[in-house]
């Protein structure tokens, strides 16, 4: 078994982007900058935009957090963002998910400028994911397609088993995998909450990616011998050992499918990190205006 080890390849990505930046200044270009706004104090969604602006700063990006309120009405949301779309300083900026309860996500994304969409979730990105086109491409499936890529991995005619079908995560990686690209030209089956007998699908699958937001649900008995498993899942669970309290674990029964698999990703330090290499490569992207 290999570990596609998200972390090490993350830093390697912020290496190159680094590299990136200076030669942009270098030759009198403007640095990026990445601003995320964050509604409320969600621990986990607060811990999430920290480790995206502390990513900023390490690869030489201006960043921006703009903090809101819980009780922020949706015009007063909607209003931050048509500040963002006109500011040229800011090359792309992201809204920090999920919203408070009294806030149409739909109408918020909808709302982001689709050059400044580095998160890669407005209509028109996914419209073009879905056709083949440049576009930003949500960061999740961008740092798997990325993962899979830098290991070298056999895409091609394999069957691939998405678990989830989110708008952020199960659905566009189901596109990607089954474009005519490499990483792609997979067969691919996408199976969610509906799906009746998940087992016979997972069993027959060569890649499986498993975002279905449920801790360590995918077992050893569900998958080949061989399988490659990409593990999008995060769940914090008590750990008195730990500094923090908790530990992190996946919707994969790690342990189990490791000793089954030929590539897997871990948890922490698989997709996680990606993602937000991703973010970064999305940003200089839009100030690369590429
Ligand atoms: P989500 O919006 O909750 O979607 C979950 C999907 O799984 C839905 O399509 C749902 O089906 C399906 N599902 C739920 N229970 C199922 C079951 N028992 N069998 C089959 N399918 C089932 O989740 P998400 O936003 O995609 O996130 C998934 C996980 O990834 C979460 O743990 C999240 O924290 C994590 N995540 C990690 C990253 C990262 O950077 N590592 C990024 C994003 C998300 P229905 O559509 O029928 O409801």
């Amino acid at each position: 078994m290999i570990l596609l080890d998200g972390k090490k390849t993350s830093n390697h990505i912020k290496s190159e982007i680094a590299s990136e930046v200076d030669k942009i200044i270098e030759d009198g270009g403007k640095r990026p900058h990445l601003a995320a706004i964050l509604v409320g104090s969600d621990g986990a969604s607060r811990t999430y935009v920290n480790a995206k602006v502390k990513a900023c700063e390490k690869v030489g990006f201006h960043s921006t957090l703009i903090e809101l309120p819980e009780k922020t009405s949706e015009e007063e949301l909607i209003k931050s963002i048509e500040e963002l779309n006109e500011n040229d300083n800011i090359d792309g900026f992201i809204v920090q998910l999920p919203l408070p309860r009294h806030i149409n996500e739909k109408r918020v994304i909808e709302t982001i400028e689709p050059t400044k969409d580095v998160d890669g979730f407005h209509p028109s990105s996914v419209g073009k994911l879905a056709l083949g086109l440049p576009t930003f491409i949500s960061a999740t499936p961008n740092g798997i397609l990325e993962l899979l890529r830098r290991y070298n991995i056999e895409t091609e005619g394999k069957n691939c088993v998405v678990l989830g079908r989110s708008n952020i995560v199960g659905s566009p990686m189901s596109i990607l995998m089954y474009q005519k690209a490499y990483p792609g030209n997979c067969t691919v089956t996408v199976c969610h909450s509906r799906t009746k007998n998940l087992k016979e699908f997972t069993l027959n699958a060569d890649i499986i990616i498993v975002a279905i937001g449920k801790k360590e649900f995918l077992k050893e008995d569900m998958i080949k011998e061989g399988a490659v498993v990409i593990d999008v899942g995060i769940h914090r669970v008590p750990d008195a050992s730990k500094k923090s309290g908790f530990a992190l674990k996946g919707d994969v029964d790690f342990e189990n499918v490791s000793k089954k698999c030929s590539y897997i990703t871990p948890v922490p330090g698989g997709v996680g990190p990606m993602t937000i290499a991703s973010l970064l490569s999305n940003t200089l992207k839009a100030n690369l205006r590429i």
